[in-house]
């Protein structure tokens, strides 16, 4: 009989280069392998599994809503997507949603919107759209494009047109290329996730929203990785005090089913119109039942519960010696192992039960929130005894 791992192998398409793990099932934050090994998982599924595996009430609402209405197309009307509209809307302020199926989806979505905002305003030739070096948007052939990593954009000319990009901290550039009049939105991460969790610079952001304001510019923050609590706020723009006129969501939306969401202030929440956008499966009554329950469960407590657990764990790993350059925001964070990469050391990981991510040369640790204090330590004994 062939293994799973063969079986993948021979059948999925080889674009992951996969740990030599296979698991199994999971509860809160502990995952188990086919031998039935027990793992202290702190990657959550990429920032998915926002309340760890297979909470109790998060499967309750799902399993209910499964039994009741699988699937309606966009055509009609259901709860489940009205209610989550509304919470999301009630959570940050934004005036309406739209949803989509993932993080790539959203920023297509907004980069949409964004164009036919400034189409509407002032016709034709204000279409680019300026992103940061180092950026990660996405995987589709728009969002691949609005990434700034040389590494992805291989392979597959032509790419489209209309982005620009710029150095994270570098205002000036901004401006320039905002100043010839061609620039219909600027779109950016406050923690930079894929490219190392590197938090952008406040004073850069207050620039970059200044320079938006003053020209007309829409600003879109992607949200995908921060958003949903992750940074120990609902919206990682909480902690910078600003907020964009588009936002997108996705990762730890529905607590482990796949949903994007796009988010627009009033000025642009009625751009698009009939026909003009739309999805097969976003706004899928089962996985915005399984989103309800996630904004349900972050009131203000929740969300600083999760702040105070990530700055003691942002502090704890920066007293281990072995590990450097510690950085982040709430539960969502960075470290370099002195003379170790970080893929060894997330392999390493493995074999000692704990389960890590990397970011380019960083370890990166995205926990359930609700993670607990005792099983923060117990992870970080593991930590200290690798090093
Ligand atoms: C993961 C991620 C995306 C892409 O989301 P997918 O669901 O994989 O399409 C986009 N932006 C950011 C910041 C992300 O972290």
């Amino acid at each position: 009989m062939k293994s799973i791992k063969d079986i993948d192998k021979k059948y999925v398409m080889n674009t992951y280069n996969r740990y030599d793990l296979e698991l199994v099932e999971g509860m809160g934050v502990n995952a188990y392998d086919v031998e039935g090994k027990e793992y202290i998982d702190l990657s959550a599924g990429i920032g998915v599994n926002s309340l760890g595996f297979c909470e109790m009430g998060w499967v309750a609402s799902v399993t209910q809503q499964l039994c009741k209405l699988n699937h309606v197309s966009n055509l009609f009307y259901s709860q489940p997507d009205a209610l989550l509209a509304r919470s999301l809307c009630e959570k940050t302020g934004y005036d309406k949603v739209f949803f989509a199926n993932s993080g790539a989806e959203a920023n297509e979505g907004a980069i949409k919107l964004a164009r036919k905002y400034s189409f509407d305003k002032y016709g034709e030739g204000r279409a680019k759209i300026i992103t940061l070096v180092n950026s990660f948007h996405g995987r589709t052939m728009a969002t691949l494009t609005a990434t700034g990593q040389d590494v992805f954009h291989n392979y597959f000319f032509p790419f489209i047109e209309g982005f620009e990009y710029v150095e994270a901290g570098n205002l000036k550039a901004v401006a320039e290329l905002v100043d010839k009049g061609d620039v219909c939105a600027i779109m950016m991460e406050l923690v930079q996730g894929e490219g190392g969790v590197i938090p952008l610079d406040k004073d850069f952001v207050d620039g970059v929203r200044k320079i938006c304001d003053d020209n007309d510019v829409l600003m879109i923050i992607d949200e995908v990785q921060t958003g949903v609590g992750r940074t120990g706020k609902f919206l990682a723009q909480e902690h910078f005090g600003i907020k964009a006129e588009i936002t997108t969501l996705a990762k730890g939306l529905g607590g482990g089913l796949p949903i994007g969401a796009v988010l627009a202030t009033e000025k642009c929440s009625n751009t698009l119109g009939f026909g003009m956008h739309g999805t097969t499966f976003g706004g899928n009554p089962i996985v915005c039942a399984g989103a309800n329950y996630v904004l349900a469960r972050m009131d203000e407590d929740f969300l600083y519960e999760a702040e105070q657990k990530g700055e003691y764990l942002q502090e704890k790993l920066a007293q281990i010696d072995g590990i450097e350059q510690v950085s982040g925001l709430g539960l969502m964070i960075g470290f370099k192992i002195k003379d170790k990469t970080s893929s060894d050391f997330v392999k390493e990981g493995i074999k000692r039960g704990l389960i890590m991510l990397t970011a380019k040369q960083k370890v990166r640790l995205l926990p359930p929130l609700t993670i607990t204090y005792n099983e923060i330590d117990k992870a970080l004994e593991i930590i200290k005894s690798m090093l």
